[in-house]
């Protein structure tokens, strides 16, 4: 009985190679070929290195999360001013996010969302602009509704 010096498993002297780790058997008896198959250990690389995250995700996921933000702040009076710049950024990053994503052909469905609620963001903000504080600004310059 011998050892594999690869991996210490007990093989045939008359064996080529460990039928266990495929390396050669350094104490075999010449003479007596082996009828063995010569197995190839493929071994499986351990801790596969992980997928990397493609280019424009994150800025994706910015931009959604700022138009989501976005989109609960234009819902708000004073959260309107606010939702514009947050919104432009969002908008501004899911654009570049998605044309990333689009370069490395990986799916763009956050970016997507993040620009469609930015622009939502940015349309009921503009909305609630012109009619709370430009038409405030108008009524409280009539005598009539100064509150
Ligand atoms: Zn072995």
């Amino acid at each position: 009985m011998a050892f594999c010096q690869g991996c210490g498993t007990p093989i045939q002297q008359t064996d080529a190679v460990c039928p266990n780790c495929g390396m050669a058997n350094a104490n075999q008896i010449q003479g007596t070929p082996s009828d063995k198959p010569i197995i190839v250990n493929v071994q499986q690389p351990v801790g596969a290195a992980a997928v990397p995250a493609p280019p424009g995700n994150g800025m994706s996921i910015a931009s959604l999360v700022l138009g989501i933000v976005a989109l609960v702040g234009s819902l708000t009076i004073c959260g309107s001013i606010f939702a514009i710049p947050v919104a432009l950024v969002g908008l501004i990053l899911g654009i570049i996010g998605k044309n990333k994503l689009k370069t490395a052909g990986a799916p763009f469905g956050k970016a997507t969302a993040g620009i469609v609620m930015s622009i939502i963001a940015l349309i009921i903000a503009a909305i609630v602009i012109v009619f709370v504080f430009v038409l405030g600004i108008g009524m409280a310059s009539l005598p009539r509704y100064r509150f």
